[in-house]
């Protein structure tokens, strides 16, 4: 069904009218009896950007790959594929991967695939890596640099590029990407801007309520079975699984593989001895899949976002909260509160 919405609104893209159009949508349903709970993680970030360079000591050719920031998923495979092109392709030595979440598996899939014996050691593994909680809409990850900007262009293109493969595939190598059209209300014109393709819409959601607002379409990734899939691929492909904790560099530089890549998130912390590493704590909130829900949706108040919902298999998602420098990232119920209450004051009856 997902991939019937993606075809028409990929067609209503492609007619681009000027004038606006009418549409109805499904409400969601934010109430308690729906609520099944917060998922929450942290993620990287750096304000230098994503680490990326490969550096050789003693002896060993170490990569590093982590702090992708709120935008992980948007480069993961432009980054995998730099990583890749670090390592020589006429020497096949075996690779260390630290890091089972989205990063690890990229490079280890795309590794493997070229025929690299590969071993990842990490502390977790799917379902529990952040990477697995994250609903995901693919925009384009911004270089809080001007002079990354260059390498943050080739990051997006490279991952976009390889995710539009997979929502075109008849049987996509992994599961849970695909295309769906997204609905922005309240958006000041510096937030429209950003977008490519918009079409303004009026629309008219089943609880009574209509707002205008505009129409884009983007890649939506289900988490929960895209990364379960990144996982079991590379088990068929061949990886070997050593749940280890890294304690630190020299720790790192101690495994036996000669090639190690640190796709460690959050702790490169410790793996790398990285003090620039900003855990950034994020809540969802989740409520019981709704199959009508085929889009996402975003309320803002000018260039701030009230809140957003994402479907998924197992969950719909309304996000997001987030604190910096929380690494426990305890559910905070005030902000909870106030998030769905901003949802259920936009859909109320009139
Ligand atoms: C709620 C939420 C929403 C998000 N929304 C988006 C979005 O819409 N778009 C987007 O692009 N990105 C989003 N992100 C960011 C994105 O999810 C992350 O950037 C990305 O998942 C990071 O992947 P990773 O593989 O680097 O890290 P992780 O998924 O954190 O994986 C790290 C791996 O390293 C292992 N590890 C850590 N320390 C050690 C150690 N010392 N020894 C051994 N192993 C170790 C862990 O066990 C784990 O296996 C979101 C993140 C969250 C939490």
């Amino acid at each position: 069904m997902l991939k019937l919405q993606s075809i028409l609104c990929c067609l209503v893209m492609a007619s681009a009218f000027a004038a606006e159009e009418s549409i109805c949508l499904p409400s969601p349903d934010f109430s308690k009896c729906c609520f099944k709970g917060y998922r929450q993680a942290a993620f990287a970030d750096r304000a230098s950007g994503v680490n990326l360079k490969s550096e050789i000591i003693g002896g060993k050719l170490l990569i590093q790959n982590y702090g992708h920031g709120m935008h992980g998923h948007s480069i993961t495979w432009g980054s995998a594929e730099m990583v890749a092109s670090y390592i020589s392709v006429e020497n096949k030595r075996p690779v260390a991967i630290i890091g089972a979440g989205v990063n690890g598996l990229s490079v280890a899939n795309i590794l493997l695939d070229r025929g690299y014996p590969v071993t990842i050691y990490a502390s977790c593994y799917p379902p529990n890596t952040a990477s697995n909680i994250s609903p995901y809409l693919w925009e384009p990850a911004k270089a809080p640099r001007d002079d990354q900007k260059d390498l943050y262009k080739k990051l997006n293109e490279l991952s976009y590029l390889h995710f539009r493969d997979l929502t075109a595939s008849a049987s996509p190598e992994y599961r849970g990407v695909t295309m769906i059209p997204v609905y922005t209300f309240g958006a000041s014109d510096a937030i429209k801007a950003e977008h490519k393709d918009v079409k303004d819409v009026s629309v008219t959601f089943c609880s009574g309520r209509s707002y205008k607002g505009f129409q884009w379409c983007t890649i939506a990734i289900d988490t929960d079975l895209y990364v379960c899939d990144l996982f079991r691929k590379a088990q068929e492909k061949g990886a070997y699984f050593v749940p280890r904790t890294i304690k630190n560099k020299g720790d790192l530089l101690s495994l036996k593989e000669t090639i190690i890549v640190n796709c460690s998130g959050v702790g490169a912390k410790e793996v790398s001895g990285d003090t620039t590493v900003i855990p950034v704590c994020t809540k969802f909130m989740t409520f019981e899949p709704q199959p009508s829900i085929e889009y996402a949706a975003e309320v803002f108040e000018g260039d701030n976002r009230l809140f957003f919902y994402v479907p998924g298999s197992y969950r719909l998602s309304l996000g997001v909260i987030t604190s910096k420098g929380d690494k426990a990232c305890d559910a905070d119920e005030v902000k909870g509160h106030k998030l769905v209450k901003n949802a259920q004051d936009f859909f109320a009856f009139p």
